[in-house]
């Protein structure tokens, strides 16, 4: 009865999912950190102390692992939490494997973090199959790939990475913060682990900080929850109640946010003072037919390249119903300088070789009328 994903973005898998004891519509908040014992050995309830694990936040996880199609997931105070927690799999002289086009605090944690313990990380296109073999070492232990990346929306074929990283016993870790799970599902393809950014489309309205890692397996499952029972990083019963209410729209917004996405990058395409935009719905972006082939759609994250580093910076002074801000996925449109609010820490000639230049910005499509958005876009593209 719950095989349809808008009715496991509400009910969970039933099978799974943890059932309040006084039938309340609205799973509660236990907003508390220790739960009792009748005796020593004795754990009838099955939780012990909040920091390893909490109804509300179980509940959570048990609905994200369904729409996953994960064997478990664990719910962390933040994607960056998650992300941490996830490179403490490996250990000194391992190296990674990373899509060269990724989220800024992920390059920042490889830089002030990982290289001070020892964990190497190559950067490539991973777009390029054979640049991704070409960079296999006999250290390399995984594949960390986002698809679409941010901010160029750059594609990844998921089931060749998955096949090359696990010919070479490698995890292979992916990144669904962009589309949710509403538009693809990575474990379908081959990937061991997926990571989200709850702070975006998850929760969806621009009010909560949290991180997921969803694993194929029982045993990285397991893995991952001693990891987070032991850094700590865990997301409070009431941030979980949160997002489990955000997802339980998860489906319709992602559908109207995408729609609204396909009308705005049309638009885009027909402006003077734009001159190329990067949506992977669009039939002329490179990575079109293998986004097609492994996602039901191109999201609704939009960049795109105007004609001058004055007319980008005038455009975030002038959005009125668009707000100038970091972040993405929520109600709220949101537009953002790659540049300068999300990639500062990138290198400048990374940053140009990439195409996260001054002219490039970044539009998380919202729920806004389509017609409202194009309006603003335009007054605040005019002369
Ligand atoms: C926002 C984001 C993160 C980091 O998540 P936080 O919840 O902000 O810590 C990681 N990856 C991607 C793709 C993101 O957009």
């Amino acid at each position: 009865m719950n095989e349809y994903f808008e009715t496991r973005c509400i009910h969970g898998d039933p099978a799974a999912a943890l059932k309040d004891e006084n039938r309340a519509i609205s799973f509660p908040i236990y907003q508390t950190a220790s739960f009792s014992h009748i005796k020593p050995g004795h754990n009838d309830s099955g939780f012990d102390y909040t920091r390893e694990s909490n109804p509300t936040r179980q509940r959570l996880e048990e609905v994200v692992s369904s729409l996953e199609g994960a064997a478990g997931t664990t719910a962390f105070s933040s994607g960056m939490a998650a992300i941490t927690a996830c490179f403490e799999l490996f250990s000194p002289g391992d190296r990674i494997i990373c899509s060269e086009d990724l989220y800024g605090g992920v390059i920042r944690l490889h830089k002030l973090i990982s290289a001070k313990n020892g964990l190497g990380v190559d950067y490539v296109d991973t777009g390029d199959l054979q640049a991704i073999a070409n960079a296999i070492t006999p250290d390399t232990r995984a594949i960390y790939v986002e698809t679409p990346s941010n901010p160029m929306m750059n594609i990844t074929d998921l089931r060749e990475c998955a096949k090359l990283a696990h010919a070479h016993n490698l995890l292979f870790i992916a990144d669904n913060t962009f589309l949710s799970p509403y538009l693809q599902n990575p474990l379908d393809f081959g990937a061991d682990i997926v990571i989200h950014s709850g702070s975006k489309f998850l929760s969806g309205h621009n009010d909560t900080i949290a991180g997921f890692l969803c694993s194929k397996d029982q045993e990285t499952a397991k893995k991952i929850r001693l990891l987070s029972k032991t850094t700590g990083g865990v997301l409070a019963p009431f941030d979980s109640w949160l997002v489990m209410r955000g997802i339980k729209t998860l489906a319709v917004r992602m559908e109207r946010q995408q729609q609204n996405a396909v009308k705005i990058a049309d638009w885009l395409l027909s402006q003077k003072k734009v001159k190329k935009v990067y949506y992977p719905g669009l039939k002329s972006h490179p990575g079109y037919e293998i986004n097609a082939g492994q996602a039901r759609g191109g999201g609704s994250m939009i960049s795109f390249d105007v004609d001058c580093k004055e007319t980008a910076l005038k455009m975030l002074e002038r959005v009125r119903l668009i707000t100038f801000a970091e972040s993405l996925g929520g109600t709220e449109s949101l537009l953002t300088y790659p540049a300068l609010q999300t990639h500062p820490d990138v290198p400048k000639e990374m940053r140009e070789h990439l195409g996260i230049t001054e002219t490039l910005l970044r539009l998380s499509v919202g729920l806004e009328n389509a017609e409202d958005i194009i309006l603003d876009l335009k007054q605040a593209l005019e002369e």
